[in-house]
Formats: structure tokens, C-alpha cells, sequence
């Protein structure tokens, strides 16, 4: 299937496609050879103010006085659009973000679900009445849209992350300006192009690419910008709080994560292995919910991990085209560096790095390093505590429960947990006492669009997806009305 454009890919901005106004161009590159795919336009700042007008006079003019109605249907024929190219999106994703064509599939089937889900909680944008001890006095509540939102993304999920952030700002009553990453920005573009078919009208949702530092900041700091909803880096998203403070910003952040994965020694070991071999492999480790600490109960560590590594020596690492690949590249040079660089950390601080699996079939340029288990690895280690965003874990033992919690919540980060016991009071008392947005008890973290998401501690700000999506994308006003005047 030919799914990639030769001819640079344009901004959306307001009603038309345009290049950028400096008519620069970067380059996005299929990771799995190191070769250019294709190139986008970039945006200037100029564009960046063009895309918030355009959002903003969408919004004032016709947008937010649109019936539930109106964006509920707009939001279904969006997810009938989605559904009928969604092989092409993720195929797409494969040769931009190095995902195997299996996984690019399998996670962007939901995706027409989620704009549905959202379509279908548009009725939950409403107020309430309040009884407030004079009967004279109607007080109620009405819950309004933020009006123009900026949705930032990152480069590992672009498409399951875009949708689940467009769906609740959409269907709440605001306007968008998407910003993809400045690495994987092409499904993005593939999605803009469904916009005007599903009927939005133009301004409603656009599109900007480019450096964060230049499209991105300009973004967060636009003065008719009321909403900034960021999924990446942590370091980012201070910086993010930082630069909207002076104009005190709704700020929703997804940030990074470093979660355990808690396996007791009556866990049921089968799934445990699965689930800890599945989240090392899986997107080649940067997904920010991935289990990176392998917490296991000394009486079973060997057994274990035999079973681990007899799953990950069979594993098949390849072209992310293929669909018997498991495992793809990483996404550029410098993320395969920096996960190089971390195995090394951890070599010089005393674990141990065993890697797994055969690279004998990849492309020599492509961005690939084999899965690898940090043995012997302790909770303070540098190697423990940072997010590396690679296909590595490292294993650490525990001898009870007390020292399990302990060495979980010994994090800056607090996004996901998960963990394996038959013990249920065990299990209940764990997920009360661990510090995370997200515990999976005996399955792993898989995050759906109707159930609330986001971090503890570093790992984030408010929640996404479920009816709190709608609640961070509204704001509250109270109206009080004295009926004796
Ligand atoms: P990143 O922080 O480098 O970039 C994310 C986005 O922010 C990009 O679009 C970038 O252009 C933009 N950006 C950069 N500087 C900016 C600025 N000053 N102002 C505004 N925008 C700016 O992250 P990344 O490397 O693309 O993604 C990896 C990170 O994302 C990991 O830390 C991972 O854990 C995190 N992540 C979190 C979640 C979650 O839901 N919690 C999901 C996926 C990824």
C-alpha cells in the first residue's frame, strides 16, 4: 500500500492547507532504515498566531453555540471516516513510528469507539441546581466550553493519543490546534485530512508542526490559547507549567513514568511472564505505562525469570512491516543513544545487562537495540530511577510485602502499577498503598478511552479519557438568581 505522500505535507490552518510562511520544510524519517520518508512543512510563529485566530474565531462565531446534537453527529461521522482508513493510518504509523504493523493495527482499533464514546457523553456537559437555604434564590451551575485548546503529543503514540484528546475537547465545545511531534508527525496529517469530509467546519480543528521550542512554546503561550492538554517528556511539561503560568493556563499533563510490575510469589506466574516480557517488547519499550521495574519475591526470582528469558529469546525482532515482527527499531538515532547510554549507566553502577533475541534480520542504519534485562539491579540505582523509554527493565528482588511497597513508591514518577498475587487482601492493600494513577491487578496496564487516565507525582497533572476528560476541558460557573426581585 502506498501511503506515504511524495509532495511535503501542509499545515492546516483555518480553511485552507497551506506551507509554512517561511516555506521551510524538515524532514521525518522511517526509523526502521534511518531513511527520509517524507517532509512537512514547518510552521513560523506566524502560522502558530494564524492557527489560534483561526480556532478562536471558529470558536466565537458559530462553534460554541453548537447543540450536543450537532457535535455528536459531526464526532460519529469523524469515527466512520476513521474506521474506513484506519488500515492506511496504521500503516502509516508503522513506517513513521517503527511499530509493528500488528500493534499499529490492533491500537488504533478502538479508535472510532472512542469518538463515539465521546459523541455519546456530550449530554454530561450540563449543570445542576443547587439548594442553597433561601428558597427565594435559584442557584444552579453551568458548565461551559474552555474555548481554543492546544493538544501537544509525543512521537511514541501519535494517533491513539491524538484522538483521545480530540474527541473530549471537541465534544465539550472547543476548538483545537494540534501539534504532532516533530518526529512522527504524518498519521496526524492523514487524520486532518478527515476533518472537512466528516463536515467540521473549517478553524474548528488545525494542525501546526514543528520544533517544540519554537511552534510548541509559541502555542502554549498564545494569549487566546485557554487550555494547553500535553502528553511527553516530564522535563517538557514543567517547562510547559513554567512558560502558562503568568497567564494561569488550564494545564492537563501526561508525563513520564517508570511503574512497577509487583510479582508475589503465589502470583500466577504464566500471565506475570507474559505481561513483563510484553511490556519490555512492546513499542520497543516506549509506551509511558510500560513496566521498566521488575520487582520480584526472592523465593521465585529464578523461576521467573527463566521463564522471561525463555520468552524473550524466542523473540522475533525485525521490519516493522512484517507482520510476524514483535519487535520494531526505536524511533530515531538519538532515543537509541540514549537508551545505549543508560545500559551503560547501569553496567558502571553494578547491574547487570542481558540482552535478548537476534538483529541479524534489520537493516544496519535502522534505529534497533535488542531487549534488555538489568539483573541485580537496586531501587536507588540512576538506572531505576530515570525513564530510559527503551525495550529495558530492570530486576529487582523484594522479600515481603512491606519492602515490595516500599521499593514501588520509591519513584519521582507515579503514572501505572501493576501487580501479580492470588492473595486479594494482599492485592487491595497494594493498590491502596502504591502511589499511582493506574494499578492492574493480575493483567497488565492497558488504557482505555472510557476510563479516567493520568499520573501521580511527576508522572502528571488531572485526568484524560472517561467522563473526567469532559470535566478537564469545561469550566464550572455558578448563577445565582433571586426570584423575589
Ligand atoms: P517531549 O516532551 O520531548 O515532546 C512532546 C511534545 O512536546 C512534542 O510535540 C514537542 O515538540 C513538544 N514540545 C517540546 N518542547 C515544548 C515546549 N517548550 N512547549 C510546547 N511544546 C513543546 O516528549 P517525547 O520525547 O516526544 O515523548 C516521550 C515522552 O512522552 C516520555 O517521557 C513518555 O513517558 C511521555 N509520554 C507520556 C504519556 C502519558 O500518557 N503519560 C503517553 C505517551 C508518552
Amino acid at each position: 500500500m502506498n501511503v506515504i505522500d511524495s509532495r511535503p505535507y501542509e499545515l492546516l490552518i483555518g480553511e485552507r492547507w497551506r506551507a509554512g510562511a517561511q516555506g521551510r520544510t524538515f524532514d521525518t524519517l522511517n526509523p526502521a532504515t534511518g531513511r527520509v520518508l517524507a517532509q512537512v512543512h514547518e510552521a513560523t510563529e506566524a502560522d502558530v498566531d494564524a492557527a489560534v485566530l483561526a480556532a478562536h474565531e471558529a470558536y466565537q462565531a458559530h462553534w460554541r453555540k453548537t447543540t450536543p446534537a450537532e457535535r455528536g453527529r459531526l464526532l460519529r461521522r469523524l469515527a466512520a471516516l476513521f474506521e474506513r482508513d484506519r488500515e492506511k493510518i496504521a500503516w502509516v504509523e508503522t513506517l513513521n513510528v517503527g511499530k509493528p504493523i500488528t500493534h499499529s493495527l490492533d491500537s488504533l482499533k478502538a479508535m472510532p469507539s472512542s469518538l463515539e464514546y465521546f459523541a455519546g457523553i456530550i449530554p454530561a456537559v450540563r449543570g445542576e441546581t443547587i439548594p442553597v437555604g433561601n428558597h427565594n434564590v435559584l442557584n444552579f451551575t453551568i458548565r461551559e466550553p474552555l474555548g481554543v485548546c492546544a493538544l501537544i503529543m509525543p512521537w511514541n503514540y501519535p494517533m491513539t493519543l491524538t484522538v483521545n484528546k480530540l474527541g473530549p475537547a471537541l465534544a465539550a465545545g472547543n476548538t483545537v490546534i494540534l501539534k504532532p511531534s516533530e518526529v512522527t508527525p504524518l498519521s496526524t496529517m492523514v487524520l486532518a485530512r478527515l476533518f472537512e469530509e466528516a463536515g467540521f467546519p473549517p478553524g474548528v480543528v488545525n494542525v501546526v508542526n514543528g520544533p517544540g521550542s519554537t511552534v510548541g512554546e509559541r502555542l502554549v503561550t498564545h494569549p487566546l490559547v485557554s487550555r494547553v492538554s500535553f502528553t511527553g517528556g516530564t522535563v517538557t511539561g514543567s517547562r510547559i507549567v513554567a512558560s502558562t503560568a503568568a497567564d494561569v493556563k488550564r494545564v492537563t499533563l501526561e508525563l513520564g513514568g517508570k511503574s512497577p510490575l509487583i510479582v508475589f510469589e503465589d502470583a500466577p506466574l504464566e500471565q506475570a511472564v507474559a505481561v513483563a516480557a510484553g511490556d519490555l517488547i512492546k513499542n520497543s519499550g516506549q509506551v509511558c505505562i510500560a513496566c521498566t521495574r521488575l520487582l520480584v519475591q526472592e523465593s521465585i526470582k529464578r523461576e521467573f525469570l527463566d521463564r522471561v528469558q525463555e520468552r524473550l529469546d524466542a523473540i522475533r525482532i525485525g521490519s516493522p512491516e512484517d507482520p510476524a515482527t514483535e519487535m520494531g527499531p526505536l524511533v530515531s538515532a538519538a532515543q537509541k543513544q540514549r537508551v545505549e547510554k543508560y545500559i551503560r549507566i547501569a553496567s558502571e553502577e553494578g547491574a547487570r545487562p542481558v540482552q535478548y533475541g537476534s538483529l541479524s534480520g534489520v537493516v544496519e542504519t535502522g534505529f534497533f537495540v535488542k531487549p534488555t534485562l538489568l539483573m541485580d539491579s537496586q531501587a536507588r540505582m540512576q538506572s531505576a530511577q530515570d525513564e530510559i523509554f527503551g525495550p529495558v527493565q530492570s530486576v529487582i528482588s523484594f522479600r515481603d510485602e512491606d519492602e515490595a511497597l516500599r521499593i514501588a513508591n520509591d519513584s519521582r514518577y507515579g503514572l501505572a502499577a501493576v501487580l501479580f498475587t492470588r492473595d486479594g487482601g494482599r492485592a487491595l492493600r497494594m493498590a491502596r498503598g502504591i502511589q499511582s494513577g493506574s494499578v492492574a491487578i493480575n493483567t497488565g496496564v492497558r488504557t482505555s478511552f472510557d476510563a479516567p487516565f493520568g499520573g501521580y507525582k511527576q508522572s502528571g497533572i488531572g485526568k484524560e479519557r472517561g467522563l473526567e476528560a469532559i470535566y478537564e476541558n469545561t469550566q464550572l460557573k455558578n448563577v445565582k438568581y433571586d426570584m423575589s426581585v
